[in-house]
């Protein structure tokens, strides 16, 4: 079974959540707390996403977030957030969520952004016939055990983080739109905004860059995207 960890504190939202992951063929696994969610991931280590709401009572959705990405960077994450938490999106996606969406949503919303992370994270564990190895500079990414290693010291990643250097390694020195990456990274069916791609490449320079505040691998080509090169 497909199984969604469902973390809401709320009874009827965690309902409509659920109703709508059975119809599109998932088996839900609800949790109403932090500390509840963090058991049932310890219970069933094959849940492949997690939707995390952001308010809750005990630790918040954002600490849950930190928590879980302490020990396992391979769980695709999303965060729902309520409507005007405009920076609460982005310290979420800073502490290691792939995604987020915004309260209220349509069941479409929500069944079409957990396939599209579901796909992400089974693809990354089905792709073992992929051995390659991509050497450029200090880097070196392994795509059959989706690790990067920068000056021989392992850098842990996320799935959308890996993905995302795997698609500037092939493409290395070439500008590449906002869309692009989108499209590569989440998936043509995906239909969020833009700027997820920009947030996961903060987080991604702060990782990877050796000063993330005057980057050198990740440069921004203003008004139209990123390009990677040493
Ligand atoms: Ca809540």
């Amino acid at each position: 079974m497909k199984k969604v960890l469902v973390m809401e504190d709320e009874a009827s939202i965690r309902g409509f959540e659920v109703i709508n992951l059975r119809r599109a063929g998932y088996e839900p696994i609800e949790a109403e707390t932090g500390e509840a969610a963090l058991e049932q991931l310890r219970r069933n280590p094959d849940i492949r996403v997690a939707l995390l709401d952001v308010m809750l009572p005990d630790i918040d959705g954002f600490e849950v977030c930190r928590r879980i990405r302490a020990s396992d960077s391979k769980i695709g994450i999303i965060m729902l957030t309520a409507k005007n938490q405009e920076m609460d999106k982005v310290t979420g996606l800073m502490t290691g969520a792939d995604d987020y969406i915004t309260k209220p949503f349509s069941p479409a919303e929500l069944t079409a952004r957990v396939d599209a992370l579901y796909r992400r994270v089974g693809d990354a564990e089905e792709l073992q016939e992929d051995s390659g190895e991509i050497k450029q500079g200090p880097f070196k990414l392994n795509t059959r055990n989706r690790t990067l290693e920068k000056n021989g010291e392992r850098i842990r990643l996320t799935q959308i983080e890996f993905s995302i250097m795997k698609f500037f390694m092939d493409n290395s020195g070439k500008a590449l739109s906002r869309e692009e990456i989108l499209n590569e990274v989440w998936g043509r069916d995906y239909f969020g905004e833009l700027k997820i791609v920009d947030v996961n490449i903060r987080r991604l320079r702060i990782k990877i860059e050796d000063d993330p505040t005057m980057p050198s691998y990740i440069t921004t080509v203003w008004g139209f995207g990123y390009k990677w090169g040493l």
